[in-house]
């Protein structure tokens, strides 16, 4: 998507670490009219899948996931990265590790949001090494239901989370990938 790579070179800020920063557009302040550009490109790519349920993770997906929610007009269910009050029992669970935070956390569904009868686009605004997207898959697998497949916006393939889950079958669309980045500038990758 051409207008994603534009506002990553005009907005985006590399961080030490390989953290791109993009909190003007997408994770602090959200661009609301290019949101509904990269909804509806997403739903452009998944048009003929019969998706029927939206399913991302706390917090910086849920923008983007449910601007995707409402361009297909299917809900979205977003996994939280802590137990709540749910008992274990009512709950799909799994372990990841967090890329920003280095450090693990659980990432929970309520057995009430997801089930077999559901076709799940995975959505987020990362993908870097592959963790939250693994846990995401995990979770779809536990509920039996369906993995169409995953959005994201800003794929960073110069780590192989992508390449990994795409040889395990996994159908990955990202909007930007990015092949390199540093100081000096931020090459994209097709
Ligand atoms: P992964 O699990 O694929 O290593 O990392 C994906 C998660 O980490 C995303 O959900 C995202 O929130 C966060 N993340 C990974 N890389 C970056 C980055 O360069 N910038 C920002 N803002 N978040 C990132």
């Amino acid at each position: 998507m051409k207008l994603m790579e534009e506002k990553i070179l005009n907005e985006g800020k590399v961080l030490p670490g390989g953290i791109l920063k993009v909190g003007s557009f997408l994770n602090q302040q959200i661009d609301t009219a290019f949101l509904k550009e990269m909804a509806e490109e997403i739903k452009r790519l998944y048009q003929d899948s019969e998706v029927n349920k939206i399913l991302t993770v706390e917090s910086s997906g849920i923008a983007i996931a449910a601007a995707c929610g409402m361009e297909m007009n299917v809900p979205m269910v977003f996994a939280k990265k802590h137990v709540t009050s749910n008992v274990d029992g009512e709950v799909y669970k799994t372990k990841v590790h967090s890329f920003t935070h280095n450090n693990y956390y659980d990432m929970v569904v309520s057995r009430d949001y997801l089930g077999p009868q559901d076709r799940v686009l995975i959505v987020d605004d990362f993908l870097a090494n592959g963790n939250a997207l693994r846990g995401l898959v995990e979770i779809v697998e536990q509920g039996e239901a369906t993995l169409v497949g995953a959005a994201i916006a800003i794929e960073k393939s110069f780590q192989d989370g992508g390449d990994r889950l795409r040889s395990q079958g996994v159908r990955i669309e990202s909007l930007a990938k990015i092949e390199s980045m540093s100081d000096e500038g931020i090459i994209f990758k097709d």
